[in-house]
Order: C-alpha cells, then structure tokens, then sequence
C-alpha cells in the first residue's frame, strides 16, 4: 500500500478516513479549499456584491474561514468583526490573534464587546451563576454580531461553523426535546428580518479543519475558555467524536439526515416567525423581549 499522495506521490500528510484518499499539504489544501467552495455553490451562500460580516474569534475555525473566503475568488467583500465577550485570562490572547491574521490578509477588523451592547462583561454576567455560561455567551454574541454586521452594512454573517458544530447542535435539539428547532432550518436562517447567517464550513469536518489550519500554519497555542465545562455541548462533542472516530461518516449521516427530513416537512416546516418588535431594544421577536434583553433582565 502506498503511503504518498494519490495525487503527486509526494510524502502524504492527511489521509481522508471515510474514502481513505491520500494527500500531501499542498493537495489536502486545494481539495479543503474545494469543499468549502462546493459548499458555498450548493448552499447559495454568498451572491457576488455581497458584503459579508464574518465572525472571527481568533481561533481555529474561524480563523480557517476568514483565509479561505480571502483565498477563493468570491466577487464579495470581506468585513471581519471580532466579539470580546469578556472573558478574563482567554479573549486577550484570541483577539490577538484576530487582529494578527486581518493585518496579514489586509483587512480591516472591527471589534464589538459585550460591555459596548449591555455594559458589563461575560465574567461579570456570570458572576453568581456560571452555569449557563455558553447559552448567556451565544444569545450575546448573536445579538453583538447583528448589530455590528448592520453598522457595517453587510448583507451576510458567515460564522465558522464546522460539520461537528452542526451535528452536535441536530443531537442537543433531541437531547433537549426541541421540537420546534429540531423542524426549524439550521443551516442558514429561516428569519428574514435577521441577516442571513452562512456557514461555509458546514461540509468540512473539524479535523480537516485543523488540519488545514497546521498545513497553513495558521494556528498558534491559544488558552481554552474557562467556561468550557459548562457546556452541554462538550460532553456531546465527546461522545460523537468517538462515534465518528469508529464509524467515520456518522456526522455527516445525521446532518444529511436532518436536511431529509427538513426537506420531507416541506419550507414552512418548523418555521419560526418573529412578528413583532423587542420593547426594549426593537430587535425582531415573538415576545415581549428579544432573547438578549429578557437574558439580561433576568441577571439584572
Ligand atoms: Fe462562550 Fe461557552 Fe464558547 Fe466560552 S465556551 S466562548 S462561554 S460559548
């Protein structure tokens, strides 16, 4: 058996472990870089005109996302915007990284922080109760994320969103028995009032992604965040990668899944409708509140 690239014969550094495909740094980047392209393609994620918000925390995948849009011939302007929740002892490091990657690509990065939309940090939000400490830190960082990418006048959010990220949040809507998102769309947006939200990583695994990251060298050691073991996330994470580690294509099997079903309920399927406005903020909502301003409230 050979151990080359199946393309060139050059020394393989990424073997694919569902079609068991060979590949060596340069051939493993322009396969990566054509999945994510096909991705875009098969989604109609990105219109040429676009101008595209792109969630950069600093870290792996988005910091993958932001040098492949830049690299793939898109016709849409790229407007990085990284969110500082907070975060003592972990955003610092992660910004950094951020604002070195902008610089080397040429753009330029818009910084938005949780103190700038609600006045106090992540840390101080979750000073009595961590507990929820990603479900508080993803309804602010979406709504930090909108409101900037509005300011800036983007048409789309692309987020780093990878095949694992998709699969584990299809698995979290069973395990919380969410009927209503286990019917609702997940790849991009069902709301028109919010801005269309695109995940051009959604086909490429989280492995493939580091990889990709590695071969590049675009990743540098960065701390974890704190907050981590909270998660509900995490412990699905785990299980998953040892399912996919044992049976590779299983993430891509639930995923695949997901979208049968979805197409099977039709478009209106699950749907959620947001028909008026947030009292406080005006932001769209079914509610009263929008999900940051009754989050708020409540930790007031
Ligand atoms: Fe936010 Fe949770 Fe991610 Fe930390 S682990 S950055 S708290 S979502």
């Amino acid at each position: 058996m050979t151990t080359g690239c199946g393309r060139c014969g050059k020394k393989a550094v990424y073997v694919d472990p569902v079609t068991k495909q060979r590949f060596c740094g340069e051939h493993f980047s322009a396969w990566f870089e054509a999945g994510v392209s096909a991705a875009i393609e098969k989604y109609r994620m990105i219109e040429p005109g676009d101008r595209i918000a792109v969630g950069l925390s600093g870290g792996k995948d988005s910091t993958v996302l932001l040098t492949v849009l830049a690299k793939l011939d898109l016709e849409a302007e790229l407007i990085p915007i990284t969110v500082d929740e907070g975060i003592g002892g972990y955003r610092d490091d992660t910004i950094l990284a951020a604002t070195r990657l902008c610089d080397k690509l040429g753009l330029a990065d818009k910084l938005v922080s949780f103190t700038d939309i609600c006045g106090k940090t992540l840390d101080e939000l979750l000073a009595n109760d961590p507990r929820q400490a990603c479900s508080v830190c993803g309804t602010l960082r979406r709504r930090a994320l909108n409101q900037a990418a509005r300011e800036v006048g983007a048409t789309k959010i692309a987020t780093g969103h990878c095949l694992d990220d998709e699969a584990q949040s299809v698995l979290m809507n069973y395990l919380r028995g969410d009927l209503t998102r286990v019917t609702g769309s997940f790849q991009t947006n069902a709301d028109t009032l919010f801005l269309p939200r695109i995940k051009p990583l959604c086909r490429s695994t989280e492995r493939e992604t580091v990889a990709y990251g590695l071969v590049n060298r675009l990743l540098t050691d960065l701390p974890e965040c704190p907050y981590t073991k909270y998660a509900l996330r995490a412990g699905v994470r785990k299980g998953l990668g040892k399912l996919e580690y044992k049976n590779p294509g299983t993430m891509m099997n639930i995923v695949t899944g997901q979208e049968k079903l979805l197409a099977k309920l039709g478009p209106r399927g699950g749907e959620i409708t947001m028909m008026g406005r947030c009292e406080l903020c005006g932001e769209p909502t079914s509610h009263r509140l929008c999900a940051a301003c009754a989050l708020l409230e409540r930790r007031a």
